[in-house]
């Protein structure tokens, strides 16, 4: 099962990835939106690192990763995110040990939230065209009798996917919105983040 050690883990080796790609999503964001999705999601997760060794709890944990990313990241991407922590620690709770169906549940509350801040839906060249796919990759290997590690490959497969398929989108959300359809032949910078996130979850439980 799942920890909550696991999951600082895994948030501390979201951190690291987002160190390694923030060129990159900047890079993205710099074709089709300001240009600071992964200073954004840097400064934000370096902001949580310290955070993370006083919850003791699922829910303690993603209450402070989720206040501390709505403080310190001014973009759309900081409540966002922010939100997805908050509610993953909701559904989570106090439990020390989440087997795959409870972790794929809170992850779905997080997405859940997602959705319900920036209405986004699928198709719409956002954070949801990597999570949604993940999150159905989770549900359909935890049904056939898969286990948290066998889970977050899938979903972590799956994310990669579902952002690469955002290239020839038309951004319905955001500031890419704004570029109407010019904003297609790009890779979304808050899909390619998300799929960040369910790596680092991949590579934690591996
Ligand atoms: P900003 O656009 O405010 O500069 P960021 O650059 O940090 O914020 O984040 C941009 C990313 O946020 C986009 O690539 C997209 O994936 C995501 N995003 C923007 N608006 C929404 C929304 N309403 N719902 C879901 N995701 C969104
Ligand atoms: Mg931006
Ligand atoms: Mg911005």
């Amino acid at each position: 099962d799942v920890t909550t050690a696991d999951l600082r883990a895994w948030i501390t080796r979201f951190a690291s990835l987002i160190d390694e790609h923030q060129t990159e999503l900047t890079e993205l964001d710099s074709a089709i939106g300001d240009a600071d999705h992964g200073s954004n999601m840097a400064r934000g997760m370096h902001a949580v690192l310290p955070k993370l060794d006083g919850a003791a709890t699922p829910a303690d944990l993603g209450k402070a990763i989720g206040m501390t990313l709505v403080s310190t990241v001014g973009g759309a991407s900081g409540p966002l995110y922010g939100t997805f922590f908050l509610r993953l620690g909701g559904a989570a709770g106090a439990e020390d040990a989440l087997d795959a169906a409870t972790l794929g549940a809170a992850l779905r509350a997080g997405v859940e939230g997602v959705v319900q801040r920036g209405k986004a839906e699928p198709g719409d060249k956002t954070m949801i065209d990597a999570f949604t796919p993940a999150l159905q990759a989770w549900d359909d290997a935890v049904a056939g009798g898969a286990d948290a590690v066998s889970a977050a490959e899938a979903a972590a497969t799956a994310a990669a996917a579902g952002r690469d398929a955002t290239v020839p989108l038309v951004a319905r959300k955001g500031r890419a919105s704004y570029l109407g359809e010019r904003s297609a032949g790009h890779l979304d910078p808050g899909a390619a983040s998300a799929t960040l996130l369910l790596e680092a979850l991949r590579d934690t439980l591996a």
